[in-house]
């Protein structure tokens, strides 16, 4: 039997909300977006006269066009990874003592994808624009595409699982929900979560923060500096995202969360669709900025951007020269704890207690919610709409800084309970 993230109850109740009401959340906020200037106002009246009929009909079906372009782009990434050379990497150890191994090659496919891209745009051979055209189509499909997908990981994990890290709760529904396999396999090389999580879900951000771009240049012929900024800091997450994606394979997302509903469903339609959005709002409302502020912008979402990156990198790196390396020019002060794997074994774990992690326990955070607003404000106020990522990301990390806590203090019991009393607060140094 395996440990299930949340009880039962939470389960359900989360599961409930993701099916009822996420995918015409996504397909409320493409309308809105694309189809009433943003406006949730208009939105929400035009649901009041229509109600759950006119939500039916402005659902957009899934069109072969809209599977072709899913496909293609999909079929491309899968064999990006397969094909491109990269780096051999270990994953951590996991609960059953696996070392999963792993091709370092997502900044080439990441290169690859945007300059392939780009060329075919260049060369006329074929628009993004025609993606933002079908975007509604796109989404659909997505929602229906992912709920088979998912069944299939579930199918796999009881028939065919790709190692020991893999297990049933007991319960069809939550198995289903939180997965069955931390390290899902076709054959011994094409890792499932990295193709969904990575290659699928964040390489879509950067492909569609391109189209937005390009959607604007189609319909007024320039692009405006509202636009550019938010491309810019989009691409520049996205970039250091590919940039790190070896050290992502350490995260929680990886290490810990199953390959279930969950994880694939966010990774598969969540990310596509709200991620981007602040881009796909701007598309419409070519905002103009003016030089001054947008560089003020600009530079502002860099140096967020940049600060979450070092607080991962600054973890990653004591952790790999076990705690022997400078942090912030000293020798870092670290608690080393033990913990027993689940086949019994003891094994140490150095946790860092100076640099960013001495500031808080899960200050990288700050920085990351605070890039995301970096990128929206382009859009200033006169929507509310394209900060809905930026609070969904401000509930997501709330929830995640202390699902992690729980974690690590059933993980390491007394050393974490020493951590929390040398470095008191969870996110915000000395507020919470
Ligand atoms: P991490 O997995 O990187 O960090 C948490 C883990 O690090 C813990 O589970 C623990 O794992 C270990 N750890 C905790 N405290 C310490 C310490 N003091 N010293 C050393 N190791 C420690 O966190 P996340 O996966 O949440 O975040 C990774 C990145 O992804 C961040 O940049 C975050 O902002 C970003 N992110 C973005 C999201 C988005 O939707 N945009 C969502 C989630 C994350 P162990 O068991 O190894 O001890």
């Amino acid at each position: 039997m395996t440990e299930t993230v949340h009880s039962p109850i939470v389960t359900y109740a989360s599961m409930l909300s993701l099916f009822a009401l996420c995918p015409p959340f996504v397909i409320l906020l493409w309308y809105t977006m694309v189809h009433q200037d943003g406006s949730v106002t208009q939105t929400s009246s035009f649901l009041w006269e229509n109600g759950v009929q006119g939500l039916i009909n402005i659902w957009p079906r899934p069109t072969a066009i809209a599977w072709k372009i899913i496909f293609c782009y999909g079929a491309f990434e899968a064999a990006l990874q397969l094909l491109l050379p990269g780096k051999r990497v270990e994953g951590p150890i996991s609960p059953t003592g696996n070392r999963p191994v792993y091709k370092d090659n997502g900044m080439a496919a990441y290169i690859v994808t945007l300059a392939t891209y780009l060329v075919i745009w260049w060369f006329g051979i074929f628009n993004p624009a025609i993606v933002y055209d079908h975007l509604g189509e796109i989404f659909s499909a997505l929602i229906f595409g992912s709920l088979v997908f998912c069944a299939l990981l579930y199918i796999k994990g009881h028939v065919a699982p790709s190692s020991t890290d893999s297990g049933s709760c007991g319960n069809l529904i939550i198995d289903f929900y939180w997965g069955m396999e931390l390290y899902p396999r076709i054959g011994k090389n094409f890792d499932i979560k990295v193709f969904t999580n990575c290659r699928f879900g964040m390489m879509s951000w950067a492909v569609l923060a391109v189209t937005y771009c390009i959607k604007q240049y189609e319909i007024n012929g320039k692009v405006s500096d509202s636009m550019l900024v938010n491309t810019i800091l989009m691409l520049v997450y996205v970039t250091k995202f590919f940039w790190w994606e070896a050290g992502y394979w350490n995260t929680m997302d990886i290490a810990h969360d199953r390959a279930g509903f969950y994880i694939c469903w966010g990774c598969l339609v969540w990310v596509p669709s709200v991620y981007t959005s602040p881009g796909m709002y701007l598309v419409n409302h070519p905002v103009q900025l003016g030089t001054q502020l947008a560089i003020y912008i600009l530079v502002a979402g860099i140096l967020c951007i940049y600060i979450n990156y070092d607080c991962d990198r600054q973890r990653q790196e004591f952790r790999r020269t076990n705690g022997k390396c400078l942090v912030w020019g000293r020798a870092p002060s670290k608690i080393v704890a033990t913990y027993t794997t689940t086949s019994g074994e003891t094994k140490t774990s150095l946790l860092l207690t100076s640099g960013w992690w001495g500031m808080a326990r899960h200050f990288h955070y700050v920085p990351e919610i605070l890039s995301s607003f970096f990128w929206t404000v382009p859009a200033l106020f006169s929507n509310f709409l394209p900060y809905f990522y930026v609070i969904f990301l401000t509930i997501l990390l709330f929830d995640r800084a202390k699902r992690d806590d729980d974690r690590c203090r059933s993980k390491y019991g007394k050393y974490w309970k020493l951590y929390c009393e040398k470095v008191k607060n969870r996110i915000i140094p000395g507020i919470y």
